[in-house]
């Protein structure tokens, strides 16, 4: 009978991987809004977001209601990485008539006790400075919370039942309280000595409740996580093996539904002391373990934490002690009548006897003192039977612990997951192998998980300490973090104002007579006629001004087109020498390409994709504006640059080269968008740098004769607001960033969008969130001072990752030798999402200004067009795309805007401008 008895209490390790597949679906439960309700887990959000990191410092007052016990605490934090905070307590009676009284009672009993605890503890100067208290305030019953600080009791428990408070939020009946007591205070104040600092509480003015704030309400279970973080140290999952049992842990924040919050991580109250109270775990429940749930006040409740609990542990090895009796397996002819009363068989009396290893004295005290009479047997039986139980409720722990470790582990995306685990209660700290066993079989379950257990410290308490140090930690982060990011953020107004300010830029570019001073130069492009599809032959063409310098040969036939390129490096030093050095070096560099594309000996028409601001004076003449985008070469700007090109072949000896058209860059990607949407009449690029250009009417554009047709433009639009108009916008950023390039100045609203700065504007606020010690616990990070190594690729990556795959940045940070905390990742996520939503929205605003001149041009209630877009920053970033059309579609209604992706426009975009000046030509004919 006795090995029987034992092995139903021993739980196989098969069975223990199907327990804990059962948590982990349970948990899923939990937290899906839709099945919620019907968990038995309940994984509660508790709206705390954050672990401790060391830095939190300050007084702060908690108060916990117990069972017949309201107690009050005081912790000084030091910043000192939560080493060695200063206690003061005092512990109240709560009278019975109180626990079933009227709530308001209830709330005012604990106003009073707050009171009474800092008018003997709080020091006279430290009362008469205008600090606020912070308070934390441990609640520990069934809520619904909605917030840190807004929980609705959903109903009473532990014997309390006062009345009016189920329903309201108890957050604000406690700071009711707090407020009521402040004007009542005067009688509080009594004449009595200080026992800890030995000064009359006469001595300072009464009142001081009224500075107590209530800022966070709490669970105890959620102190344990919160005293086990210590700095460089978070600790995620918190296990309390006490007289009840539950557990918190981190969980991903988007996965809690329940809670609106979708970024970055959340406390879960798991409340798995349910687990199987849909019937789950019937299969592994004893004879022993049925009877302890019919005798307890809620039969079918809470069966796994019945299993596992300390206030039941002993309950079940009386129930077992009574059935071996009773088949005759022990006390034989003995007395255990003492044994039939509920609750003489506790857990110190199993911890006793388990803890015991030498012989049988300890055991036959103990049997003893409870008024049985053990044999040596008897003894020996009794001492198998309840450390089988102790065994059992420690696997039970480590399968709940694998679940959660597990199920973090899928959460997170990662291979292992390393974490630590916080472990508080009487089990735990009274039962020397629950330690070991949890370890053991949480490991053998959950091997990819290495969790380390760490004991907390005066639990609930301290841990309500740390949760409000970490939500006021927070609070003024978020606070300096909005204030940070505010400059960046556009309004709709806003918008609208950069919209009309480009409008009128491009109004003034277009007149002959403001051109000169516009910041949007509107260049005429002599291209007057998107391609329609019946072009043919086969071109040269070139692409310089973009990431690579190309040379392509272009086919375009009936089939469509084809090309074939090279990829020609242009060293620093041609960039920035002499002019005839970077033009010599493009002849090379064609000579090269048509050799190996055996045409040599064929006169190709060439189109010269040249994306730099040209005064065009003819589709092959135009003169040199400026140089952009890192280019310097000398005695350029003011020539004609296909002149340049020409004079550079003839001193190169090379003569069957015939330049038939310069193209800028927008226009290349309107004409090769064109090729297949003939409504694409606008080019857009947001590459290195950003511009466009559109089809204006020739009647509109002052700079060229002639009124009939149309004409597209090139806007040259990165140079807006380098006359002024838009430094109201320019942050402290922007102008660092201005000044360290090599034009500051120039291009000011290019250096908004494009990708050569974003990554440098958001290393710029990067280094002022350090300064400010609101990233990286303000560690400084010499590698951040380094010019561009923050670069706008990683901006794609960063807003890519969701919750999930937060981790990439870190890995991205760490090459940047970054020590990044996650909380760290989710800051700097919102910081670069800031940085190219704006840019997205000031490039809509732009756009929106093209889409509805052209609308009014063309007289039409509403305009249907097509932006053909090149630009590895369009294309390769997330949100980008999303957010330009978002915004284009809020600021011009009346248009309905498409946009094409251009595939290798500079290329195919150039050989279709000479193809349509070709079919032009022989059409005029
Ligand atoms: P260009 O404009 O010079 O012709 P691209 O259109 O390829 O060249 O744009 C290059 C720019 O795109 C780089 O300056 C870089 O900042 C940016 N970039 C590169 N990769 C990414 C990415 N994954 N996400 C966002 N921007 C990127
Ligand atoms: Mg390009």
């Amino acid at each position: 009978q006795i090995q029987r008895a034992l092995r139903s209490l021993s739980i196989p390790l098969d069975r223990l991987h199907i327990m804990k597949s059962h948590m982990i679906q349970d948990m899923c439960k939990g937290l899906s809004r839709q099945t919620h309700t019907l968990a038995n887990v309940r994984m509660l959000p508790t709206y705390i977001c954050s672990t401790p990191n060391g830095t939190e410092k300050g007084n702060f007052l908690v108060v916990e209601l117990c069972q017949n016990q309201v107690r009050t605490l005081l912790v000084t934090l030091y910043g000192d990485g939560n080493m060695s905070p200063q206690m003061l307590y005092k512990i109240f009676d709560l009278p019975e008539s109180i626990m079933q009284g009227e709530g308001e009672a209830l709330f005012d009993f604990i106003a009073q006790c707050l009171s009474q605890f800092l008018a003997e503890t709080i020091s006279p100067d430290a009362n008469s400075s205008e600090e606020r208290l912070p308070l934390g305030f441990v609640f520990p019953f069934s809520c619904k919370q909605t917030q840190l600080n807004k929980a609705e009791l959903l109903s009473w428990s532990k014997g309390f039942s006062c009345s009016g408070v189920v329903g309201k939020d108890v957050v604000q009946l406690l700071q009711s309280a707090i407020d009521r007591k402040q004007v009542g205070s005067n009688e509080a104040g009594g004449h009595w000595l200080n026992p800890w600092r030995g000064w009359k509480s006469s001595q300072f003015t009464p009142g001081q409740l009224c500075r107590v704030d209530v800022v966070a309400l709490m669970n105890d279970t959620v102190g344990t996580l919160m005293t086990c973080s210590m700095e460089g140290r978070p600790c995620e999952i918190a296990v309390v093996a006490d007289k009840g049992s539950n557990c918190c842990f981190m969980a991903e924040a988007h996965l809690v539904e329940m809670a609106e919050e979708t970024s970055g991580r959340m406390c879960v109250n798991t409340e798995w002391g349910c687990f199987g109270d849909d019937g789950i775990l019937n299969d592994i429940l004893t004879p022993y373990d049925v009877c302890v749930d019919e005798e307890s006040s809620n039969p079918g409740e809470k069966r796994f934490e019945k299993m596992v609990g300390s206030l039941y542990l002993g309950e079940i090895v009386r129930h077992a002690l009574i059935a071996l009796t009773s088949e005759k397996a022990i006390f034989t002819g003995t007395d255990i009548a003492v044994l039939k009363e509920k609750g003489v068989f506790t857990i110190q009396h199993v911890l006793d006897i388990i803890n015991n290893e030498e012989g049988t004295t300890e055991v036959r005290r103990v049997l003893e003192a409870l008024g049985l009479q053990p044999n040596e047997r008897d003894c020996g039986r009794v001492q198998q039977v309840c450390r089988a139980v102790m065994g059992r409720a420690a696997s039970l722990y480590a399968t709940g612990l694998a679940a959660i470790l597990s199920y973090m582990r899928q959460t997170r995306e990662m291979e292992t997951l390393l974490v630590n685990v916080g472990v508080e209660g009487e089990l735990y700290t009274g039962y020397p192998r629950f330690e070991e066993i949890l370890q053991s079989v949480s490991r053998l379950l959950s091997p990819e998980c290495m969790a380390t257990l760490l004991p907390s410290r005066d639990g609930s308490g301290r841990g309500a300490a740390m949760v409000t140090a970490v939500a006021l930690r927070l609070a003024a982060q978020r606070l300096q973090v909005a204030e940070v990011l505010s400059p960046l953020r556009l309004s709709h107004a806003d918008l609208e104002k950069v919209q009309a300010l480009m409008r009128q830029e491009m109004d003034r570019g277009l007149d002959k007579n403001t051109n000169a001073n516009a910041s949007v130069r509107m260049l005429p492009t002599y291209v007057s006629h998107t391609p329609d599809g019946t072009e043919r032959g086969d071109f040269l063409a070139l692409d310089l001004g973009g990431t690579n310098f190309r040379v392509l040969v272009v086919h375009v036939t009936e089939a469509g087109i084809s090309m074939a390129s090279e990829i020609y490096v242009i060293p620093a030093a041609i960039m920035q020498g002499t002019g005839e050095g970077l033009f010599n070096h493009i002849i090379d560099c064609i000579m090269d390409f048509q050799k190996k594309q055996n045409l040599m000996t064929e006169t190709l028409p060439l189109g010269f994709t040249f994306s730099f601001p040209c005064q065009q004076v003819g589709l092959d003449k135009a003169l040199l504006l400026t140089w952009t985008k890192g280019f310097t070469a000398s005695g350029c700007v003011g020539q004609d640059v296909v002149q340049l090109l020409r004079d550079a072949a003839q001193r190169k000896q090379h003569s069957g080269l015939k330049v038939v058209a310069l193209v800028n860059d927008t226009v290349g990607t309107m004409m090769a968008c064109g090729y297949d949407d003939p409504k694409c009449e606008i080019g857009l690029i947001v590459g290195t740098g950003t511009n466009a250009c559109y089809m204006e009417e020739m009647r509109n554009v002052g700079t060229v004769e002639g009124d009939q047709g149309r004409m597209c433009i090139n806007m040259e639009w990165g140079a807006f607001g380098d006359n002024g108009c838009l430094d109201h916008l320019f942050t402290h950023f922007d102008r660092i960033v201005d000044e360290t390039t090599i034009n500051p100045g120039k291009q000011r609203f290019e250096k908004l969008i494009s990708g050569m700065y974003l990554g440098e504007i958001v290393r710029q606020i990067l280094l002022v969130m350090v300064e400010k010690q609101l990233l990286f616990q303000g560690k400084p990070c010499p590698k951040l001072q380094t010019r561009n190594i923050f670069q706008t690729k990683f901006l794609s990556t960063i807003e890519l990752s969701n919750g999930l795959a937060l981790r990439q940045i870190r890995a991205i940070l760490q090459e940047l030798e970054l020590d990044a905390s996650f909380e760290d990742s989710v800051l700097m996520r919102e910081v670069c999402q800031a940085v190219s939503l704006r840019a997205a929205q000031l490039c809509a605003a732009g756009l929106a200004a093209v889409v509805e001149k052209m609308r009014e041009n063309r007289g039409l209630d509403q305009l249907t067009v097509t932006v053909g877009v090149d630009g590895t920053l369009y294309k390769l970033h997330p949100c980008f795309s999303n957010n330009l059309q978002k915004t284009l579609k809020d600021l011009a209604p009346k248009c309905n805007v498409s946009f094409l992706l251009s595939e290798d426009g500079s290329g195919k975009g150039a050989a279709l401008v000479a193809a349509v000046a070709n079919r032009t030509a022989t059409a005029r004919q």
